[in-house]
């Protein structure tokens, strides 16, 4: 049959075994990587626009590589997933990421919160609370300045447990946010069984909102619903002022976005929140 021959040349696809082969090298080279202290964070700011304040840093994780150069996390996190290194590179940022901000704190800068993207596989380790706990008390870092974003897909697998481990966290004062919200495929339900202190809204809501009246719409119900369930809400991929206008329009106040600033390395955080502090 046609699907058949389909497979069949899915399966001989030379530009998929290069695929595979090019996965099984990133795989053998991201278990050095750990070890070698390959792996690096970028921190992207987070701004209240009617504050004017930053208030927090996204960490986003990259692989500076010596063959391969810095790869990003869309290259290696989903292998990372795969093979179960997602453990221990999730509990190395972790663990810088607080580092970091403990470093920053001490160096008498106005404290914001340090957001960490969580896999499922994380989420799903009956230790997760422990290890949290462990690296807070270990750096000395108070769990309010810590955010762990999840996803709603990885809300998915086992919703009682993660229900549970969420719930566990935010009592011990970790902030809780929703990423990409409005593109997984849960239920609204989910707002009413998970702690979420923050609903990101999904870039793609963001891009083309000048042209869209639906995205308006999309994110105006948002506003409403988060309003309902006093929760936060953060526009990501921001990227220009009508965006901003637009956004501030809907009532809108969190933003993060290359408007404000891409990723930056430590020593760019540094300076950017010197600078942004005295605009
Ligand atoms: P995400 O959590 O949704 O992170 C936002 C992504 O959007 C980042 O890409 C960021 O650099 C990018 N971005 C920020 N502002 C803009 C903008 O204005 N326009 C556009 N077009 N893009 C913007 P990045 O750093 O490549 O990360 C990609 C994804 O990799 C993240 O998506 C997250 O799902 C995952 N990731 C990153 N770091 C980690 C990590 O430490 N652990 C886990 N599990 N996943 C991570
Ligand atoms: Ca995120
Ligand atoms: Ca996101
Ligand atoms: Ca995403």
């Amino acid at each position: 049959t046609k699907e058949s021959g389909r497979n069949h040349y899915q399966f001989y696809n030379p530009e998929m075994s290069l695929e595979i082969a090019e996965n099984f090298a990133l795989e053998t080279q991201l278990h050095q990587a750990i070890k070698n202290e390959e792996l690096i964070l970028h921190y992207q700011p987070q701004i209240n626009i009617k504050t004017g304040q930053v208030y927090g840093l996204e960490a986003l994780v990259r692989w500076k590589s010596p063959n391969l150069g810095l790869v990003g996390p869309n290259k290696f996190i989903p292998i990372a997933e795969k093979t179960g290194l997602i453990l221990p590179v999730g509990e190395w940022v972790l663990k810088t990421a607080c580092q970091q901000n403990k470093k920053w704190q001490q160096m008498g800068l106005p404290p914001v919160r340090v957001a960490v993207n969580l896999s499922a596989q994380q989420l799903q380790q009956p230790d997760l609370i422990k290890t949290v706990e462990k690296i807070l008390d270990l750096v000395g870092l108070e769990p309010q300045w810590l955010e762990l974003e999840v996803t709603e897909s990885i809300l998915m697998k086992n919703t009682t447990l993660a229900s549970q481990t969420l719930h566990e966290l935010r009592n011990m004062g970790v902030y809780i946010s929703m990423d990409d919200f409005g593109t997984g495929y849960s239920s609204l339900g989910y707002l009413k069984k998970f702690p979420f202190d923050t609903l990101k809204i999904d870039q793609s809501f963001v891009r083309e909102l000048n042209q869209n009246p639906e995205d308006i719409s999309i994110i105006s119900a948002i506003m409403t619903l988060s309003r309902g369930f006093n929760m936060r809400v953060i526009a990501e991929g921001v990227e220009n002022q009508e965006q901003l206008n637009l956004l501030q329009q809907l009532d809108c106040e969190e933003m993060q976005g290359y408007f404000f600033s891409h990723p930056l390395t430590q020593e760019e955080v540094l300076n950017y929140l010197l600078s942004f502090n005295q605009q």
